[in-house]
């Protein structure tokens, strides 16, 4: 028997974007525990904003458990808030809104900054550094420093032990600005691993002294804002799809514009402009290739008769995946398949 260290993670009660909260309980095991070894545990919703002080618990619910290689016996426990009860989900509990669906793939490309005292890893203490231009997938110390390239690479070996489908990382546009892909197969698991992800990322960047800007347009003027475009399919469309079904499920999308911002992270009429690789907040396009759509039909979509991934370019950095993933699949939920 080992006392394993289970580092229970969930989503607070803060609006329009959830923050990541998490506290470690310590529990006896023979081996590294399966999901449904994990029990149930109570949190103080008040100190969340999920619960009134007065009736202040809330349950963390187990959903899935990643090996967490910086502890020794570590295992990081994503977890949906329950009511007291244990089995109705709590308002907050976005995940349990998303459709349960094995042939639903997701792939996040989650953008952020690195910032350091107040501004981007890399920027001088006054001014601003070169334009954009060089930096995107940028070699050498000018292009990308020295402190932020190690932090990346250090995310990246962490998650990969954490059985995180890691799918790349990339320098981004702008000086400070990175990205990695996950892609997940069934409805939750891609959503699940860009929030375990984005947690290893933020404790990581605390030993260093660093902050993970989350924002979408953090820096106004020439700079690239941050997006987390979703690339999506199902099994229909994947197998089957075909030209009359493609513009039936964009006319669904064209329908819930609306529906869709809401949920697609907080402040994106700063980004979704028209500039900088983004179509109008306001407008809903698709395009073979183009990155000035709201929705990008890859080469291999075309290729393969209407069938494969769609890839959604609006969802910004700071959204909840859970939220995204949920919308997509309502939407398409909405279009019968003949
Ligand atoms: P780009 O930057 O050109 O948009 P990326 O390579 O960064 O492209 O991202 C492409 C994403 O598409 C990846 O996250 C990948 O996992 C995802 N993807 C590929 N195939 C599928 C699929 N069939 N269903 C859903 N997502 C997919
Ligand atoms: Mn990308
Ligand atoms: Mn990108
Ligand atoms: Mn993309």
């Amino acid at each position: 028997m080992a006392k394993y260290k289970l580092e229970y993670l969930w989503l607070d009660g803060y609006t329009p974007v959830p923050n990541l909260r998490s506290k470690t309980l310590v529990k006896e095991f023979a081996n590294f525990p399966a999901l449904d070894a994990l029990p149930q545990w109570g949190f103080d919703g008040s100190s969340t904003q999920q619960a009134e002080g007065r009736s202040s618990d809330c349950m963390l619910k187990p959903v899935a458990v990643f090996p967490d290689s910086t502890r020794r016996n570590g295992a990081i426990v994503m977890c949906e808030v329950m009511m007291p009860d244990g089995t109705t989900p709590h308002p907050s509990n976005t995940r349990s809104t998303i459709l349960d669906d094995p042939g639903a793939w997701f792939g996040f490309e989650q953008e952020y900054f690195l910032y350091q005292d107040g501004r981007p890893l890399g920027f001088p203490t006054v001014g601003f550094p070169a334009p954009q231009g060089p930096y995107y997938c940028g070699v050498g110390f000018k292009a990308v420093g020295d402190l932020a390239r190690k932090i990346v690479e250090e995310h990246l070996d962490l998650c990969l032990d954490a059985d995180i489908n890691h799918e790349g990382i990339n320098a981004e546009v702008a000086k400070g600005q990175w990205e990695f892909q996950i892609f997940g197969r069934g409805s939750k698991r891609a959503a699940d691993e860009v929030w375990v992800a984005r947690y290893i990322l933020n404790r990581l960047c605390e030993s260093y002294g660093i902050d993970v800007e989350y924002h979408c347009k953090p820096i106004r003027g020439d700079w690239n804002g941050s997006g987390m475009h979703a690339n999506f399919s199902t099994h229909y469309m994947r197998e089957k799809g075909g030209k009359t079904y493609f513009e039936a499920l964009m006319a669904a999308f064209a329908e819930n514009v609306e529906e869709h911002i809401a949920v697609y992270g907080p402040d994106n009429h700063l980004r979704l402009t028209g500039l900088h690789e983004t179509q109008s907040i306001d407008k809903f396009t698709y395009g073979l290739a183009d990155r000035g759509s709201s929705v990008r039909i890859p080469h291999s979509f075309m290729n393969n008769g209407y069938m494969g991934y769609l890839e959604d370019r609006r969802p910004n950095s700071q959204g909840d995946p859970y939220q995204i993933a949920s919308r997509i699949l309502k939407t398409i939920s909405s279009v019968p398949t003949p």
